[in-house]
């Protein structure tokens, strides 16, 4: 079995039903068992600013998949919830990341694990740090809580807690 952090992100609504879908498919999946899940994070959205608010959150799943087959898995599941690729960074009905796979340093054309970009993302690292703080990134050697205390605490503020109201 591998163990493997997930990232899930999305801004078009109902943004929670498509977490719930796409955690669904996922464990469809008889290769994998979802073992964690951090709470859902409400985060303002980076890179392209003129758009709705995500919803994100990580998991950890024990998978035996490889790291490719995931992959596709992966881009199988944001394609069936009709994920659009319009705009590099913006709208999305579902995102799905893949941060680490056990302890492996993986650079190829399709697929860059640890995920290039998580060490910068308040929205990756803060539910990442909440189901794995002492989990080590093997880029740089460093837990997943350290990462997290280099960066600002602007950014950190703007990854907040949610939870439905809607039903509530
Ligand atoms: P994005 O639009 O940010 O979801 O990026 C999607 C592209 O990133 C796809 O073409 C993937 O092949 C590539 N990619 C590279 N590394 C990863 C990773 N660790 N997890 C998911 N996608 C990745």
């Amino acid at each position: 079995m591998n163990k493997v952090y997930l990232a899930l992100g999305t801004n078009i609504e109902p943004r929670d039903v498509h977490l719930s879908e796409a955690l669904n498919l996922l464990e469809a999946n008889e290769a994998i068992v979802i073992e964690k899940r951090s709470s859902i994070y409400e985060t303002a959205p980076v890179g392209y600013l003129d758009q709705a608010e995500f919803l994100n959150m990580v998991i950890k799943v024990q998978t035996l998949l490889d790291p490719l087959a995931l992959l596709d898995l992966c881009q199988e599941i944001e394609n069936k919830l009709g994920r659009k690729r319009e705009i590099r960074f913006g709208p999305r009905t579902i995102d799905l990341d893949i941060l680490l796979y056990n302890q492996e340093n993986i650079k190829e054309d399709r697929l860059m694990i640890p995920h290039p970009r998580m060490n910068e993302r308040a929205f990756v690292l803060v539910p990442l740090a909440e189901i794995a703080a002492d989990e080590v990134m093997p880029n740089v050697d460093r837990t997943v809580k350290d990462c997290l205390t280099e960066l600002p605490a602007e950014a950190i503020e703007t990854v907040i807690k949610w939870t439905n109201n809607h039903t509530a």
